[in-house]
């Protein structure tokens, strides 16, 4: 078992822009991570498992609707509180941040925000402690990026609704309770529908053979006639913007959660470099390794102020989804470059599960993909700065 010696690098003091709230949200996620994450994950990633034994804890320090008003079951905290749970919890895994993620932005915020009041009654409080745990349909297996070319659809049958189609790469999707659905009514308008698990005709096979974020769960979502309740659609908002709102969410948390994973890899080839003896001294002591260090703290300390700010402008709902993507983008490429060169210096040790920076470095493969790839996040500023869009 591997025992977690964590420091956090906080080079500009950016503890002093925090509040005491924040600090106190961030030091019990830390300290949770430690103690329920860090021993049992490399063991979960190597069989390929999600743990569920940490639901209940993820819930308790509000990983769970971080802010979600707490009359749904939710922390009630704000924007920056919820960056920094995901930080702490990245720090740990990338793949129980995507589980967290998942249930916070990409469940709970759409019930919140586009569901009945019925709906919100119904399902976010059990979501909120754990006792149901959701996924987010929206990807399929021709349309990844394009999510607007989506097949999956569903037909008014007068008291119900008929879905068709299917939907890949969904995480949670083989052990949770119910599915955010994506799929277009007879007009070919996106409208979200709340699926639940042991409705007839809807499978959710689990995907094999990762070698990156193993210690979460990836599945298929499979409609075969599958009979829905009209009132599990939700009503508040329609069209590709509704999911995007998810998105701008779940890629606000990941801005944050990539400098956890970055900061883990940093501090642990720092401490490594600081006793690692070749040639009769420390390798820190060589310039070939501080350049390295040094740049990584650099690149880390930029990541916290642009999160810190997106925060600051996500709490005065002034943040435009181009900033989120920004922001996402520039962290997690921040984070798997600081993992790659993290790994060097460990040299053939890094390669082990004894340290986290291998199985990091695997889990931002995926993170650096989903949510919109790299190469999306980047067409978005371009046609942010530029006005012209280059999808097409
Ligand atoms: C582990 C994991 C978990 C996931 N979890 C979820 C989930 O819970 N729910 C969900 O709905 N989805 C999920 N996804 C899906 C994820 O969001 C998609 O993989 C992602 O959006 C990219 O889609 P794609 O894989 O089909 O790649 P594609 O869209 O086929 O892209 C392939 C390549 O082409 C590039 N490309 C695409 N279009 C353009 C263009 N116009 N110009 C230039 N380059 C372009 C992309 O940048 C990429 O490099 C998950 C994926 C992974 C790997």
């Amino acid at each position: 078992m591997r025992t977690d010696n964590f420091q956090a690098p906080d080079y500009y003091n950016i503890d002093e822009l925090l509040s005491d709230e924040h600090k106190i949200v961030r030091d019990a996620a830390r300290e949770w991570v430690k103690r329920e994450v860090s021993p049992i994950i490399e063991d979960a990633a190597q069989k390929a498992e999600f743990p569920k034994s940490i639901i209940g804890g993820l819930a308790e320090i509000g990983a769970f609707g971080p802010y979600i008003p707490e009359e749904y079951g939710g922390a009630g905290l704000d924007q920056i509180s919820y960056g920094l749970i995901m930080q702490e919890i990245e720090r740990g895994d990338s793949g129980v941040r995507s589980t967290a993620s998942v249930q916070s932005s990409l469940v709970m915020y759409p019930i919140y925000k586009y569901g009945t009041e019925e709906q919100r009654k119904k399902y976010l409080p059990k979501l909120a402690s754990g006792e149901f745990m959701g996924c987010f349909g929206l990807t399929e297996p021709d349309h990844g990026s394009n999510p607007g070319g989506m097949t999956t659809n569903f037909k008014d049958k007068g008291d119900h609704y008929l879905l068709n189609g299917a939907k890949m790469w969904i995480s949670n999707a083989p052990f949770a309770d119910l599915a955010i659905v994506w799929a277009k009514d007879e007009n070919g308008r996106i409208h979200g529908l709340i699926v639940e698990r042991g409705m007839e005709g809807f499978s959710t096979p689990e995907t094999h053979n990762k070698w990156s974020l193993r210690a979460s769960a990836t599945g298929e979502l499979i409609f075969d006639n599958v009979k829905v309740p009209k009132e599990n659609l939700m009503p508040n908002k329609s069209g590709l913007g509704a999911p995007l709102g998810c998105l701008d969410s779940a890629r606000y948390g990941i801005a944050w959660g990539a400098i956890g994973a970055a900061m883990d890899c940093y501090d642990t080839a720092l401490r490594y470099a600081k006793e690692r003896i070749q040639f009769d001294k420390p390798i820190a002591g060589t310039q070939l390794q501080q350049k390295k260090l040094a740049e990584m703290i650099t690149e880390i300390t930029k990541a916290q102020l642009m999160a810190w700010r997106l925060g600051v402008l996500r709490n005065e709902e002034k943040a435009t989804s181009a900033q989120i993507s920004m922001a996402k983008r520039n962290n997690v490429e921040m984070a798997i470059n600081i993992a790659r060169e993290a790994r060097q210096i460990l040299g053939g040790m890094g390669i082990t599960g004894e340290y986290s920076i291998m199985r990091h470095m695997m889990n931002l493969e995926s993170v650096i993909t989903y949510e919109g790839t790299h190469d999306i996040h980047l067409l978005i500023t371009g046609m942010d700065i530029t006005g012209i869009p280059a999808f097409q």
